[in-house]
């Protein structure tokens, strides 16, 4: 489903003016209870002010998300006011100036923010190829570069001059840019006019510097310029291959998946919205009981939760999540109103991990929820991937051919997967040592993330060895995407010191029919047996598992 900027912004303020809606009717409501709480001190009084509580409560946590800042916080005041009063006798005197002060609520119905006018953010483009511009101007230099990056499916346009490349640029800027230091016809050198040029860009282009220089003058100039990356001559194009992959593999990570806990409907709506616009994918659950099956449907990488829900509290449902061996590693953040330490330190202590105070601006949550979901992705990422290469580890990847494998039964899908294993290696490490090896396994992890769909998974199975899991590809297909990646990879250059050479790959695929009843550990068997044929057929192929 497109979710455009007109879209989200059309839903927020619709959810605003609903909310501006109900005010008056909750506004008037709460002056009747505390009217009845002030002439009725008997029996029904304690009852009128723990509602009356309960409901300031929740507009003080959300009238600031709709535009109602000052309502809001005079919300906040008569909350912390009415929570005195909870369990102890009341002063009937106190009790009427609160009583004056929650009609005056009323009054405060005028929203003091803006409409929303959010910018969604970008979906990146789901294609992989990738535009970089390269200014160098040395025809040798620029030849091997522009090969190594081409294998790696990028597309690359060679630029010899300075003024040629800032003509391009400011016609159609490329995603990144390769730059030697060069000069112009005025002796400007590259990195000052790179800066200059950046300047009138709509967005930063992220540039990788080429120098023979190793100051910290020409290392300034080059992050004054924008650079992400600095290599010093002779150049290694594999590392300088590795830095740009590492740099797109960020931006081609999938959105962060927050799972969203909170009774108020019109509230957690609001930040679904707001969060949707920053690209993440947001989950509701406004029925407590719900929250195991959103959390198995879902499985997302952080959770934000409501502290106070009635009838189950926040640190209880926290704990009810934190049961469950599967969820130990998600993180729960609530998001409250609560400005009491004690309390929060009560919450903590049960179950949870961090606080986000309510109300919250929509950037101030977009970013405390990036942050989070960053650092709860990074975590992960140690735990469940390969150090070397970023890939799965052979558990994960075990796992996440038995995931596929489910998921073909129910949608009837076709789904391969394939063993990848690098030809005669033991030879390249006792020829170029065990250095250059990790560095032909890392741009074979490359070229497999490079080449492979968002859905598919791949994961370092052993030493040299991976594995591709492919949902969706039929035999003909993973045939014709294995074979391509075998084809680029043996024409990537590799070199250490000023000795070159090339490395050959083999891959074994098997496919899962949709009537047997396989099991991961008989596909990834057959797998092996088939790259076992392509190693005794001579390498350098791929062969297809009967
Ligand atoms: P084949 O074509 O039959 O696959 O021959 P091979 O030499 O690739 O196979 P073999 O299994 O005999 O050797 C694999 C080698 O891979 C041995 C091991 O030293 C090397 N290797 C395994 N893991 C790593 C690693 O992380 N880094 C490096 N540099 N080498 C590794
Ligand atoms: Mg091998
Ligand atoms: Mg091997």
């Amino acid at each position: 489903m497109p979710t455009t900027n007109a879209d989200i912004t059309a839903k927020l303020n619709a959810l605003r003016e609903d909310y501006a809606a109900r005010l008056p009717q909750e506004l008037a409501a709460l002056h009747e209870l505390a009217a009845g709480a002030l002439a009725d001190p008997g029996t029904q009084q304690a009852a009128r002010l723990a509602q009356l509580h309960q409901r300031l409560h929740k507009l003080a946590g959300s009238a600031g998300s709709f535009g109602f800042t000052r309502l809001g916080k005079q919300a906040k005041q008569l909350e912390i006011q009415v929570q005195q009063w909870l369990g102890q006798d009341v002063d009937q005197g106190q009790l009427r100036i609160f009583s004056v002060a929650v009609g005056a609520l009323a009054a405060l119905t005028q929203a003091e923010q803006p409409p929303a006018q959010v910018a969604v953010a970008n979906p990146e483009k789901a294609t992989t190829q990738t535009l970089i511009y390269l200014l160098e101007d040395d025809p040798a230099v620029a030849e091997d570069i522009a090969l190594n990056l081409r294998h790696f499916g990028h597309r690359v346009e060679h630029f010899d001059r300075l003024e040629a490349a800032e003509a391009a640029i400011l016609r159609a800027p490329p995603d990144f840019m390769v730059v030697d230091i060069v000069f112009d016809a005025e002796r400007r050198e590259s990195p000052s006019l790179i800066a200059a040029l950046q300047q009138t860009l709509a967005k930063p282009l992220p540039v990788v510097f080429i120098s023979a220089r190793d100051d910290f003058a020409a290392y300034h100039a080059a992050v004054k310029a924008g650079a992400i990356g600095y290599f010093v001559k002779p150049l290694d194009v594999i590392r300088l291959v590795d830095r740009l992959e590492h740099y797109l593999d960020r931006r081609r990570e999938l959105p962060y998946r927050v799972l969203i806990v909170d009774d108020d409907a019109t509230l957690a709506e609001h930040y679904r919205l707001v969060l949707t616009s920053a690209g993440m994918l947001v989950d509701l659950v406004t029925n407590p009981e719900d929250v195991l099956t959103a959390l198995r449907n879902f499985n997302p990488e952080m959770i934000l939760l409501d502290l106070n829900i009635p009838e189950y509290s926040g640190p209880e449902l926290a704990r009810v999540i934190r049961l469950s061996d599967e969820w130990l590693r998600v993180p729960i953040t609530y998001l409250s109103s609560e400005t009491d330490v004690d309390q929060r330190i009560k919450a903590m202590g049960q179950a949870g991990d961090d606080f986000i105070a309510k109300p919250i601006s929509d950037r101030e949550l977009i970013s405390a929820v990036s942050i989070r979901a960053a650092r709860s992705r990074q975590l992960s990422s140690a735990i469940d991937r390969d150090s070397l290469t970023g890939l799965l580890k052979h558990s994960r990847i075990k796992e996440q051919v038995d995931i596929e494998l489910a998921r073909t039964r129910r949608s009837g899908e076709p789904l391969c997967v394939a063993m990848i294993d690098l030809d005669h290696f033991k030879s390249v490490n006792d020829t170029y040592g065990h250095p250059a090896g990790d560095k032909v396994i890392k741009a074979l992890a490359h070229l497999l993330r490079q080449r492979l769909r968002k859905t598919d998974s791949i994961g370092r199975y052993g030493g040299e060895e991976f594995v591709a899991v492919l949902p969706g590809c039929d035999a003909t297909e993973a045939r014709r995407l294995l074979d391509d990646v075998r084809q680029n990879f043996k024409e990537i250059n590799f070199s250490v010191d000023t000795k070159h050479f090339t490395v050959t790959l083999s891959a074994g695929v098997a496919c899962a029919e949709l009537s047997s009843a396989l099991t991961a550990d008989t596909l990834l068997q057959m797998a092996d047996d088939a790259l076992y044929l392509a190693k005794h057929g001579g390498r350098d192929q791929i062969c297809i598992a009967e």
